[in-house]
This record gives C-alpha cells, sequence and structure tokens, in this order.
C-alpha cells in the first residue's frame, strides 16, 4: 500500500460476537495490531457499551441471541456514523443489502481469515476517517478535500461549501444509507439547532449540479445513500 492513513494509535474496536472462541480469536487478533478492544456477547450489551465507549469502529456478528445483529445496526445508525462492519455464517445476498440498506459500511461471511478482516476494517478507517488532503471518488465523481473541488465525470461541480461538505459525509461511507439526522450531526455539528429538513434542501442542490444519472438515492426509512441505482 503506498500510504497508510490508518493513524499510529489506533482506535478502539467493539467486537459484538455471542460465540465465545470466535470472539477470543477475534479480541486477541485485534490486540495484537494495536486496537483497544471491547466486546459483547449480546444485542444489548452491544448497545450499552457503543453509548458508553463510542468505539472508533464497531465488527458486528448478525447472529445474536435476543436483539440481531440489523437491531443492533439500526439503533446504532439511529445516532452515529460510526463504521460497522457486518459478519454473517450465511452468504445470502439478500443479509448483505439488508446490511447496507441499514447502514452497514462493509459485510464479511464466515468463515474468514482474522488477515482479511483486519484489512477492511483498516480500508473502513482509511475511508471514513475525517483527515484533509485526501480525494474521495465514487463511480465518474471526485472530491479534493484538500482543494475542496468536486468534479464529476471531469466536470467541475459549481457547489456552496456546506453542500461540498454534504458530499465529503456521502462519499466517506459510499452506498451506505445515511439517516437525516446523522448528516446532519457530521455536516452541521452536534450543536446546529435547526429542523433536518434543511439536509433535505441541500440533498436537492446536490442532486441539481450532480446531473444524471442520479447519485444520490433515497433510502426509504434509512436517509440517503451515494449509489448507482442497479
Ligand atoms: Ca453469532
Amino acid at each position: 500500500m503506498s500510504r497508510s492513513a490508518v493513524p499510529a494509535t489506533r482506535p478502539s474496536i467493539l467486537l459484538v460476537e455471542d460465540d465465545a472462541s470466535i470472539r477470543e480469536y477475534l479480541e486477541l487478533g485485534f490486540g495484537y495490531e494495536g486496537y483497544a478492544v471491547l466486546h459483547a456477547a449480546s444485542g444489548s450489551e452491544a448497545l450499552r457499551l457503543f453509548e458508553r465507549e463510542r468505539p472508533g469502529v464497531v465488527v458486528l456478528d448478525v447472529g445474536l441471541p435476543g436483539l440481531d445483529g440489523f437491531a443492533v445496526l439500526r439503533a446504532i445508525r439511529g445516532r452515529s456514523a460510526a463504521p460497522v462492519l457486518m459478519l454473517t455464517a450465511r452468504d445470502a445476498v439478500a443479509d448483505r443489502i439488508q446490511g447496507l440498506h441499514l447502514g452497514a459500511d462493509d459485510y464479511l461471511v464466515k468463515p474468514f481469515h482474522f488477515g482479511e478482516l483486519a484489512a477492511r476494517v483498516e480500508a473502513i478507517l482509511r475511508r471514513t476517517q475525517p483527515d484533509s488532503g485526501r480525494t474521495l471518488a465514487y463511480a465518474d465523481l471526485s472530491l479534493d478535500t484538500q482543494l475542496r473541488e468536486a468534479q464529476r465525470a471531469g466536470r467541475q461541480l459549481d457547489l456552496t461549501p456546506r453542500a461540498l461538505d454534504l458530499l465529503g459525509a456521502l462519499l466517506r461511507h459510499p452506498e451506505r444509507a445515511m439517516s437525516k439526522a446523522v448528516l446532519l450531526d457530521s455536516v452541521w455539528g452536534p450543536d446546529f439547532l435547526g429542523d433536518d429538513n434543511i439536509v433535505e434542501v441541500y440533498v436537492r442542490q446536490l442532486r441539481r449540479v450532480l446531473g444524471d444519472p442520479e447519485l444520490i438515492q433515497t433510502v426509504r426509512g434509512a436517509g440517503y445513500a451515494l449509489r448507482l441505482r442497479s
């Protein structure tokens, strides 16, 4: 890899898995990689820990007793844009789609090698880090975060600073549905007191400037996603 943007101090990672042997295996691996590891064996424990510790990244098993991984993901997404990677025992396309629809950043099917999981977590962290000076890209769209210039298919996009920030927030989580609350928090900040309808106003502006084919999809009940319609 030409340039690693993962900081020397690794963020904390929350592992949610009811299978003790897998949990211990992952805990050991991530600990060795330098992450501070928190773990939970159930969905409700995961949500309690998430609230209290605000981990930098979540590795979330779909199959959990009680609240399953999808329910946990839904609850996390109601309040946070923290990166989430989902694990499942089933190679079900429907699970993958549901996970991405609800706002997972990535997906890994069991069984897997720890190395693959670690590489994916690193990739998510690189992609979602809010540092400047990187070029974010999706499909024919790119955003130079240092120059604050966006292009689509080589055409310069004329965007207000806020619209550019909103585009950046979507580009950091390509294909993932992001709720209005999360977009409001990441673009306008937690202290913004206005209505979240402002997100719709800026999405309309972005759509107008981006042109066709439509890249910002409305995901019913979940928000918006930067995604090519398949
Ligand atoms: Ca499980």
